[in-house]
């Protein structure tokens, strides 16, 4: 016997397929969805199916945006020739929190793992390296995450650009080993920045 209607059912396994959420929290999630009011569910439906049709990525950076390019890019007071690389958009808010960066960014969506059998193709590698065909870039700061994939990634992007003539860095490891840019402080964070070594 089925334990909950097949309504629940159905949203309980979609919501369990979310990351990072398992079985016991999207039990709990379709319990709370369930005894909202029905102008809450709406709304909550009604915004992710917005946020689907209209969000993108930025031409340049591929990051998330509403709209072509992205403000980060298309802000001139920014310096265009630095080029910070980050595994994800919450990477890059790590950043942008500081209010200390004042480079560009290009975010990977991903980072090499041989283990996942994600290769250099399936990220924004390519797309990197259409960035530096022109001469405006003069470094490219990797900031992947300590972790052994976001190192692998580092090594790789690095031997990819040095052909290029680009000044390659990488932030410092104050970063604790496997730890996620985004869960560190902003101290952290700038440090890491400022601290960083050519590559
Ligand atoms: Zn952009």
């Amino acid at each position: 016997m089925e334990l909950y209607s097949s309504h629940i059912n159905k949203l309980i396994s979609e919501l369990a397929a979310l990351p990072g959420i398992g079985e016991k929290s999207a039990q709990r999630l379709a319990f709370y969805i369930i005894n909202l009011p029905e102008d809450r569910v709406k709304r909550l439906s009604t915004v992710l199916t917005d946020a689907k049709a209209h969000v993108c990525y930025c031409k340049e950076c591929y990051n998330l945006t509403d709209s072509e390019t992205c403000p980060i890019c298309k802000d001139a007071s920014r310096d265009h020739s630095t080029v910070m690389v980050v595994e994800n958009p919450r990477d890059l808010a790590a950043y942008e929190k500081t209010g200390k960066y004042k480079g560009v960014y290009h975010v990977l969506h991903g980072c090499i793992s041989p283990m996942l059998g994600i290769g250099p193709g399936d990220i924004r590698l390519k797309e990197l390296m259409q960035r530096l065909e022109g001469d405006e870039v003069k470094e490219v700061i990797i900031a992947t995450n300590s972790s052994l994939e976001g190192e692998t990634t580092a090594m790789y992007i690095s031997k990819l650009i040095k052909p290029v003539g680009v000044t390659v860095t990488r932030i410092a490891s104050g970063i604790p080993a496997g730890g996620d840019l985004e869960n560190l402080d902003e101290i952290t964070l700038l440090r890491a920045l400022e601290g960083r070594t050519s590559l």
